[in-house]
């Protein structure tokens, strides 16, 4: 469905300060389509340069009189970590996605947003009316059969929406609405040990913020030197998966440009 489809349905738009979810808002207040709450789930490992662009983003709400998006983190309920990088740190482990589970992001980034959801009085009302809330997020065209993964009680509350891939935007012609807006395009949103990470990206780090690169590492020799460890044998063998991103070797500058960082 999208997200004009029945607009007496509250519309949460899911926020990752990246390209896909800025253009997404873009694209909805080109429609009209105002939304009733945007969150942006901080796992407090975020890039700087991800954080440098919320002010960006204040701003242009406001100029577009859309609501202000909400900032909220995963609290664990027992444990006195903060952040997703403290959570692997204390357990001597590096994000699920190494793993090749996605813990990480459903409990630092989904979960994280729902009690926002959860106390927005326009939900309460739909859903005390038998309606669902209309969940917006940005999985672009190019990304065609990637949709939410809705569990339990979520199917009866949500319907998903995905405005990216209704209105055939790609990742590129993301960048150029956000471009044609006035606004810079931001970077790719993720945190700066995402196992996700690419090659380029991962030495594009190492370049720009070498001390998140050296706290990347510094994760990544806990799990190695911690009691997950499974020896040279194992499937994990660091950030990379497959390798330690430590083993990555170094590469010069103007070698950068050898490599594509997909944005
Ligand atoms: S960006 Fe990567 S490490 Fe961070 S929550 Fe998402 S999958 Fe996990």
């Amino acid at each position: 469905m999208t997200a004009t489809a029945k607009q007496d349905q509250p519309i949460c738009v899911c926020l990752g300060l990246g390209v896909d979810s800025v253009a997404m808002l873009v694209g909805m207040e080109q429609r009209g389509i105002r939304p009733d709450l945007i969150t942006f789930a901080d796992t407090g490992g975020e890039k700087p340069a991800t954080y440098l662009y919320a002010p960006i983003l204040r701003q242009w709400l406001r100029d577009v009189d859309f609501p202000q998006f909400q900032t909220c983190r995963y609290v664990p309920p027992i444990a006195t970590y903060r952040t997703l990088y403290e959570n692997c740190e204390r357990h001597e482990t590096i994000p699920s996605l190494a793993f090749g589970r996605k813990a990480c992001s459903l409990k630092w980034k989904r979960d994280a947003q729902e009690p926002l959801r959860k106390r927005l009085p326009e939900n309460v009302q739909a859903w005390s009316a038998g309606r669902k809330v209309i969940k917006c997020i940005g999985f672009d065209a190019t990304e065609r059969r990637r949709t939410y993964a809705a569990v339990g009680k979520e199917l009866d509350e949500y319907d998903y929406s995905y405005p990216l891939q209704d209105w055939g935007w790609t990742r590129d012609h993301c960048k150029r609405v956000i471009a044609d807006a006035g606004l810079p395009v931001p970077v790719k949103s993720a945190c700066f040990f995402c196992p996700a990470m690419k090659k380029a990206e991962i030495h594009e780090l190492r370049r720009t913020d070498p001390d998140l690169y050296e706290k990347a590492i510094a994760l990544e020799t806990g799990y190695r030197e911690g009691k997950h460890w499974r020896g040279d044998a194992a499937t994990t063998q660091g950030l990379g998966r497959r390798f330690a991103w430590a083993t990555l070797p170094v590469i010069q500058d103007r070698q950068l440009t050898l490599f594509d960082c997909g944005g």
